[in-house]
């Protein structure tokens, strides 16, 4: 009998493959960001998402996601959730104003393999509390990128997120019916990778890994409602929440950070853990 591995573990060329789906995320990231301002609707954001997917010879990870799942197809490129929006919001013709936190979440693939982000964008000038929120979920997800090393456990990561967000002193929640994953030839593959847990449980991380981490945190309430468009999910009390994600490839000399502009150099760096691009 075979032993097949239990998750898919990429070779430095596939590695090099996903840099440039992540590339390709992180441009596209940076576009939206900058034009996500007061008066802009979200399917203006995802038209032009649109065209520079296809303009990258990418296709869209998200378009037509959930088909085989019992819900309607997703109809968008992105997923753009604002304010009490925690994830899987639906780009519609609202437009954002001054004050608004959007969390945007956006993957491709290219060449058969998937890169998967997302960063909430401050339109205009927002609440102080607001600032805070998406400042202490980015925290926490460079905590989690920074807790990655193989041979620790899928429970260390998860631990060091919802430490990293206690510290912060929002009083912030974890919304735990979203989790992180592991990526690759397709968006969502196994492991799961929540954030919370248990140091020292869950499955080990091995060389070769490809994981996205994605804090997915609540101003208040951490149970979220999904919508009649069956996707749209939002926090049940009505409070904010963010979103930050990153595609991490994992090797036994460190880190790569795929979906980030410098491959996370600088984070990396700054928080002492090898920078090992492929
Ligand atoms: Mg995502
Ligand atoms: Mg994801």
């Amino acid at each position: 009998m075979l032993l097949r591995a239990r998750f898919e573990l990429k070779s430095e060329a596939q590695i090099r493959a996903m840099r440039a789906s992540g590339l390709i995320v992180s441009n596209i990231l940076d576009d939206l960001c900058d034009r996500a301002r007061p008066g802009v609707t979200t399917r203006e954001l995802d038209e032009r998402a649109r065209e520079m997917i296809a303009a990258a010879g990418a296709v869209s990870s998200f378009l037509g996601y959930g088909e085989h799942f019992g819900v309607p197809p997703f109809p968008a490129v992105t997923c753009i959730s604002v304010n009490d929006r925690i994830v899987h919001g639906i780009p519609d013709d609202v437009p954002l104003a001054a004050g608004d936190i959007a969390s945007i979440d956006f993957g491709v693939e290219k060449d058969g393999w998937h890169g998967d982000s997302a960063r909430t964008v401050l339109v205009g000038q927002v609440s102080e509390r607001a600032r805070a929120l998406s400042e202490a979920t980015r925290e926490a997800l460079w905590t989690g990128i920074a807790t990655l090393k193989v041979g620790r456990r899928i429970g260390d990561v998860g631990h060091a997120i919802s430490e990293s967000l206690k510290k912060s002193g929002g009083n912030f929640s974890v919304v735990r019916q979203f989790v992180g994953h592991g990526i690759g030839s397709q968006m969502h593959m196994d492991p799961d990778v929540p954030n919370f847990g248990r140091p020292g449980k869950g499955p080990r991380i091995e060389a070769g890994m490809c994981l996205a981490i994605e804090p997915i945190i609540s101003a208040g309430s951490p149970v979220g409602v999904t919508l009649d468009d069956e996707w749209t999910v939002v926090t049940r009390d009505h409070s904010l929440a963010a979103h930050w994600e990153h595609t991490v490839a994992i090797t036994k000399q460190g880190l790569w950070v795929l979906t980030a502009a410098d491959g996370g150099e600088a984070e990396l760096r700054a928080r002492g853990v090898p920078f090992a691009p492929v």
